[in-house]
């Protein structure tokens, strides 16, 4: 149990991955709307509570495509093997259609969590700080 105390707070990271906060504080939306918000997806450009640049660098989250193919590729296999599984089926139009479909359903999810997987497990020296996740944290950038 979490009780009042002078120390920062700490955010567990599964909590803060699954929200896609900051990789540095746990606390500010990486993102500027939901998953599945209507309007297109939108990225912060920096983190609201702390400040954190998310483009670490020019093209940074051009790697983040690589983990995006990596996420369609698990998910059309665990697709095309479950749907085999379930239905015997071997018309390929089965698959075509179900593949794509969840393709273009799970773009948005693959979208953000590419580059949160990126952010919070494939970049060395982006570590959470606790003491960014303070209430009286100074927004002084990087
Ligand atoms: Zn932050």
């Amino acid at each position: 149990m979490e009780t009042l105390s002078v120390k920062p707070m700490k955010i567990s990271q599964t909590y803060a991955l699954i929200n896609a906060k900051c990789p540095k504080c746990r606390r500010g939306d990486m993102f500027a709307n939901s998953t599945y918000s209507l309007s297109s997806q939108k990225m912060n450009e920096t983190c609201p509570h702390c400040g954190f640049k998310f483009e670490i660098e020019p093209g940074y989250f051009y790697v983040a495509m690589f983990v995006s193919y990596a996420f369609n590729v698990a998910q059309m296999v665990t697709l095309a093997v479950g749907l085999y599984i379930l239905t015997g089926s071997k018309n390929p139009w089965l698959y075509v259609g179900v593949l794509l479909g969840s393709a273009v359903v799970l773009s948005p999810f693959n979208f953000r969590y590419s580059r949160v997987v990126l952010m919070y497990w494939l970049t060395p020296g982006v570590h959470y700080d606790p003491d960014r996740s303070r209430d009286d944290y100074k927004r002084i950038g990087s």
